[in-house]
């Protein structure tokens, strides 16, 4: 049996069931209340469209009347729908406070069956809540929120945050004890603090993440909440040196900008005239721009006033690097100059990074050539100059990825990141957070765990970063597909029950084409990146069509002069640039570089790479570890960690690209329900059973119909009878509905699939 959440009979699928006996928790009453006339939940008011708590409901399931039901939802201002067990969330771009207030939070946590309210992603929080609170066997829980750049995944992660933060350590026994108070308190601000070194202003949301994150939220036995961890993925560092056309750097740029005191000021070197390559659209007005939030946060997770001076200097660094600029060489000899007004800029930068100004400049501008135990220095060109400016400023800013290997042990997610050295400053800031939430795993036996990952991306121009996050996708959808879809339909087959089968898509393919062995686009990248040759972009173009023309989901236009290759995806086709992909894969980092820095006299930055190098260039050649490889492995860590979880899903819909309040764009939400395969969901929830309750409940609270002959005989009911198609172990769940004399029929017709209870 699957583990998926309504299979322990919390939610049935119906949205508005009301409980009627604490035994069954289940409520014909409410069965009837929910269905029209005839007992059919067939769409046929319009008017009644926005009612329909629950997707599956809608008959006959087409992207055409899903789409009618969300949309009326939607201008009735409803923005929660189930889809089966997932939970659709529709982006209202406006705040609705009375929908996330104290009072509702109460209200669905002292529910005793919160399923008979309005969908609320607090349905899913709770259900996941009694889960681990409610078994012989606590299981771990995992709120997977998926969906496109400002659907609204953040927003959700913060309200599941804030829900347990205040339901599982609320009770006047927790307020009385100042360590549990303050890790709840420090659950919270770790949001501030990482959004505002991780998210940044982009086109598509102005407060968009540009990491992953998996945030695993610590119960004791008590069921309270007692610490928590962050894990990260894979941070879009390159922003930090380059900001797409009318997106902007991470936000904390703007707010040292913006909100530091003439003092700091004039110590980070920034007058107010001062502007900054790297700070473009500094004149856009964010609310995201609060420093003093960052701060406050920063100072209650415990980052002293020294270490938060140092982490400022090293921004402010940053800001006069990207102020350096080179000038073609008079002389092919002679290294590329620095422009004169860069001079300044240069000694400014190096003073905040704590290294000397000719060492800054000569690491910038000569190469190191190691020929045996000699070294020769080679000017750089205006071109690799620039890229070791680059490079520098993503390097103090962010490693390849967080090391996340061996997270995983024994059913329960270790903490081995909190032993490893910390990496770069990204990294750094996130060590320090989970040393400052993580309790010791003696402490805790349970954790929820919710994921907030980037969506799908297909852009103009893509390249290695959405590959990444498009791979991360194709998984996450896999472990949806086999952890809902399949199991539901082996569960019908393992019921004995006549089923027709649903065509989903099945996107193994796909991932094969991506990361399999022995080849694969990934294999083949690496292997170009260790090759280390010229003109790598098309000889990876020609490898890979050799390589993999027979995956049915590569393709390639012939008429093109760029390099690239499209990957049929789930959600759709993405075609991938090669230029710069094989470089960016290696993601090498001069080794001048590491040595200036581990010199610094900024205790952070020296802190920070004092460490051994792992995974970068040294001077004893090209690292072997790829960006690719290490995403692959640490996502592989994520989904051993969400295979061994009970899974929630939700689903959060962008209505609209222009983050217009309570703009319904039909075509735009179609595209994201077909996308994450929401349509094949519904379609399968409805085509099967929507009522599910457990045989022993289901006896419990039937059996009465036994003492009535008259009614067993109109209407066969016979427990006795062999041919009882229903199977008696505890748990299994079936699906039944009542019409308005409580006796069985089903609701759906369409399959004449009646419960067959007898004859
Ligand atoms: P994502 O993480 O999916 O990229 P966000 O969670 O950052 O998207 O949401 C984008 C914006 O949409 C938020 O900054 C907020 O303004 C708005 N938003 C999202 N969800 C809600 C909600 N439930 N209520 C009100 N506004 C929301
Ligand atoms: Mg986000």
């Amino acid at each position: 049996m699957n583990s998926c959440a309504d299979d322990r009979g919390y939610r049935n699928g119906m949205g508005t069931v009301r409980e009627a006996s604490k035994t069954t928790g289940f409520s014909p009453q409410s069965l009837n209340d929910s269905l029209d006339e005839d007992g059919r939940s067939f769409l046929t008011d319009e008017d009644q469209l926005h009612t329909f708590d629950d997707l599956t409901k809608v008959n006959p399931v087409t992207p055409a009347t899903v789409l009618k039901c969300l949309q009326a939802r939607y201008s009735a201002k409803v923005f929660y729908t189930h889809a089966g067990c997932t939970l659709v969330a529709l982006n209202p771009f406006q705040p609705i406070p009375y929908l996330y207030s104290l009072d509702v939070m109460k209200e669905y946590h002292c529910s005793p069956q919160p399923q008979e309210s309005k969908p609320h992603i607090f349905i899913v929080a709770e259900e996941a809540y009694r889960n681990v609170k409610g078994q012989l066997e606590p299981v771990n829980q995992s709120l997977v929120v998926s969906g496109e750049s400002g659907a609204g995944k953040t927003w959700t992660s913060r309200c599941l945050m804030k829900y347990y933060s205040t339901v599982a350590a609320s009770s006047s026994v927790i307020k009385s004890q100042n360590t549990v108070q303050r890790i709840e308190r420090r659950v919270l601000d770790s949001n501030p603090i990482m959004e505002a070194f991780g998210n940044a202003c982009t086109l598509r949301n102005n407060n968009s993440s540009r990491f992953g994150k998996y945030i695993q939220l610590q119960l004791d036995r008590s069921h309270l909440l007692v610490g928590a961890s962050v894990h990260t993925y894979l941070l879009e560092k390159t922003r930090v040196a380059f900001q797409p056309a009318g997106e902007r750097n991470f936000h904390i740029f703007y707010q040292v900008m913006k909100g530091a005191t003439t003092d700091q000021r004039r110590e980070w070197k920034m007058p107010n005239n001062e502007s900054f390559v790297w700070l473009p659209n500094a004149e856009k007005i964010l609310e995201e721009d609060c420093f003093e939030e960052t701060l406050e946060a920063m100072g209650h997770l415990g980052i002293d006033s020294e270490r938060q001076r140092e982490i400022f200097r090293i921004l402010a660094g940053i800001l006069q690097l990207g102020n350096v600029v080179f000038s073609f060489p008079s002389d092919d000899s002679q290294p590329c100059d620095l422009e004169k007004t860069s001079k300044g800029y240069l000694q400014s930068a190096a003073e905040l990074f704590g290294v000397a100004a000719e060492e800054l400049e000569a690491c910038l501008r000569v190469r190191t050539l190691k020929a045996g135990k000699q070294s020769v220095l080679k000017p750089c060109s205006q071109t690799e100059c620039n890229m070791r400016r680059d490079c520098l400023a993503k390097v103090i800013y962010a490693s390849k990825d967080h090391p996340g290997f061996n997270l995983y042990q024994k059913g329960r997610l270790l903490l081995f990141l909190l032993h490893y050295p910390p990496h770069r400053l990204f990294e750094w800031l996130v060590t320090f957070i989970n040393n400052s939430m993580c309790t010791d795993t003696s402490t805790w036996s349970n954790f929820i765990g919710v994921l907030d990952v980037y969506g799908f991306e297909c852009f103009q121009l893509n390249n290695l970063e959405q590959l990444c996050i498009n791979y991360a996708n194709e998984k996450l959808q896999q472990h949806f597909v086999s952890h809902y879809l399949k199991a539901q339909q082996e569960e019908y087959v393992s019921e004995g029950l006549e089923w027709s089968f649903v065509k989903y898509q099945d996107n193994q393919s796909c991932l094969d084409l991506i990361e399999g062995t022995p080849m694969s686009v990934f294999s083949l990248l690496n292997e170009e990146s260790r090759l280390n040759r010229a003109s790598d972009a098309k000889m990876l173009r020609v490898r890979l069509e050799k390589e993999l023309s027979e995956n049915r989901n590569i393709s390639w236009d012939k008429f093109s002069q760029e390099p690239h290759f499209t990957v049929a995806h789930y959600a759709g086709k993405v075609n991938y640039q090669l230029q710069g992909m094989v470089e960016k894969n290696k993601d090498p980092v001069p080794p001048e570089l590491i040595n200036m820095l581990q010199k610094s006299n900024n205790g952070l930055l020296h802190q920070v790479f004092a460490a051994p190098e792992e995974g970068n260039q040294t001077t004893k050649g090209p690292s072997k570890v790829t960006v690719v490889s290490k995403f692959k492995n640490s996502l592989e860590s994520l989904m051993r960690i969400l295979n061994s979880t009970t899974p929630h899903y939700t689903r959060c819909i962008k209505p609209n690209q222009d983050c217009k309040p309570l703009t319904f764009k039909k075509e735009d939400v179609i595209m994201q329900l077909e996308a994450c395969g929401i349509v094949e969901t519904i379609h399968i929830s409805a085509a099967g059973f929507p009522v599910r309750i457990p045989f022993e409940s289901f006896i419990q609270r039937y059996g009465v119909i036994l003492k009535y002959p008259k009614l067993k005989s109109a209407h066969f009911v016979d427990w006795t009878n062999e041919n009882c198609n229903v199977r008696k172990d505890v748990g299994k769940v079936l699906s039944v509905v009542l019409e308005q004399d409580d006796l069985l029929q089903t609701t759906d017709e369409k399959h004449n699939s009646l419960v067959h209870c007898g004859k």
